[in-house]
């Protein structure tokens, strides 16, 4: 019997609770590198990459052989039972690669979200404080911590608190939409007068580029600037670099772009292909500060996910993933200024670092009013046209393009084309 999407989706709607949003009624039957293909035979361009995860595409034959041969070899001991090599030989190499010259230790995990919970852990152990903060608009995961750290209430914490206390925002700085920096350190400042005393505050979370927040990076003199307001208070400085990391941005860290040095840095998605790991990767005398038994998790740092994500660094230096992120950034900006100057009224700013590329849509080409309507028409269109794309932004009006790093020039520009075409015919 074959399956058809319809029938599926019925199922679907029967079976799993609404609470798990599912942006296409397209069910996967299997994806090679930048391509995937629905239960129905219809073949997409993948401009997602399963949310910033497939960098280097669909099942390359590097990791598929290497996790075959570790799950013939055995599939879970438990780290915390009977360790095995891998993990070590992957917090090796990650202590090597994070930013900065301090030793570093890691962990690992099995979630983005899970990740956060841990660096926050970590940073309340090693500094004997409570209190943490985040972001306006930045996004860390959906469990308690996480829902707290997130800097937007719908979908992500509505219905869901109470949430752990001590957490503060601050607006992301964002010229697009006239936050300058300075305005995010003048409400930094405020914070420590009006609602916490640095000398409370263990740690500073964010992600060096926003990513459900809607793609917009922080410039290197903002992260400076943190990292010298951290360095005066005794504060850790958290980058989640859970979207941006494993080559994404054109360097294997976004952090990286700004020469400073996390205290620590959480780690998920791209690192291993689709293999579910996560890590925090950070300074050791930190790291070490939580205490024997208080970290890790059944699953965490499965042999899986550490085979993975050996291979996985190994491509991205084997390829030269980061210079190819930034090629493809390049590819993208030349077609995305071009249909910029055809739909001027729709497309209101079109940005990227390195491969993490965004679009942002608006009415009458005002930054102010964002077209949220037309970002959902798009993304719906764009998959009846065989182009898988996603949107996020706080406001819920920018499409975000994460094509694998591998993908062939031919099928970027095959996906870039059905973009076009599918945004002019929207807006006839
Ligand atoms: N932090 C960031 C920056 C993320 O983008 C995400 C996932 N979108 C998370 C945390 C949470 O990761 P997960 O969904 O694996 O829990």
């Amino acid at each position: 019997m074959t399956m058809t999407n319809k029938d599926l989706w019925a199922r679907r709607e029967a079976a799993v609770a609404r609470g798990v949003g599912t942006i296409h009624p397209r069910f996967t039957s299997h994806a090679k590198n930048a391509e995937l293909w629905d239960v129905e035979g219809k073949r997409y361009i993948d401009f997602a990459t399963g949310i910033a995860v497939t960098n280097t595409g669909h099942s390359d034959p590097r990791i598929v052989e290497a996790v075959k041969a570790q799950i013939d070899k055995f599939s879970h001991s438990c780290y915390q039972v009977n360790p095995y090599e891998s993990y070590i030989s992957l917090a090796e190499k990650l202590n090597q690669l994070a930013p900065g010259r301090t030793p570093k230790k890691s962990i690992f995990l099995s979630t983005g979200a899970e990740a956060v919970e841990n660096a926050i852990k970590i940073a309340r152990a090693a500094t004997g404080r409570p209190g943490v903060i985040a972001f306006k608009g930045g996004f860390h995961g959906r469990t308690m911590m996480g829902m707290a750290l997130t800097g937007k209430v719908a979908p992500y914490k509505v219905g869901f608190g109470p949430f752990p206390a001590d957490i503060f925002h601050v607006p992301f700085p964002v010229d697009y939409h006239g936050i300058s920096e300075a305005d995010s350190l003048m409400a930094l400042a405020d914070l420590f007068k009006a609602d916490i005393e640095p000398q409370r505050v263990a740690a500073i979370i964010l992600e060096p580029v926003q990513g459900e927040g809607g793609f917009y990076a922080a410039s290197p003199s903002f992260m400076q600037s943190l990292r010298s307001i951290c360095d005066e208070h005794g504060i850790l400085l958290i980058c989640d670099e859970i979207q941006t990391g494993f080559a994404r941005t054109g360097a294997m860290f976004a952090t990286c772009h700004s020469g400073i040095e996390p205290d620590l840095m959480t780690v998920a998605k791209a690192m291993a292909g689709g293999f579910p790991i996560s890590g925090v990767v950070g300074k050791a005398a930190i790291m070490d500060m939580a205490a024997p038994g208080g970290l890790g998790g059944t699953y965490g740092g499965s042999p899986l996910g550490c085979v993975a994500g050996l291979k996985v660094l190994e491509i991205i230096e084997q390829d030269g993933l980061c210079a190819r992120a930034n090629e493809i950034g390049a590819l993208f900006m030349k077609k995305l200024n071009a249909l910029q100057a055809e739909c001027p009224n729709s497309i209101g700013n079109v940005r990227n670092i390195g491969a993490m590329i965004a679009m942002e849509l608006v009415h009458n080409g005002n930054a102010e009013k964002p077209n949220p309507e037309l970002t959902q028409k798009l993304v719906q269109a764009a998959a009846e046209n065989g182009l898988i794309l996603l949107s996020c932004g706080v406001r819920g009006n920018v499409i975000r393009f994460l094509p694998a790093l591998t993908a062939p020039e031919a099928i970027l520009t095959e996906g870039l084309e059905i973009l076009s075409q599918t945004l002019k015919s929207l807006e006839q």
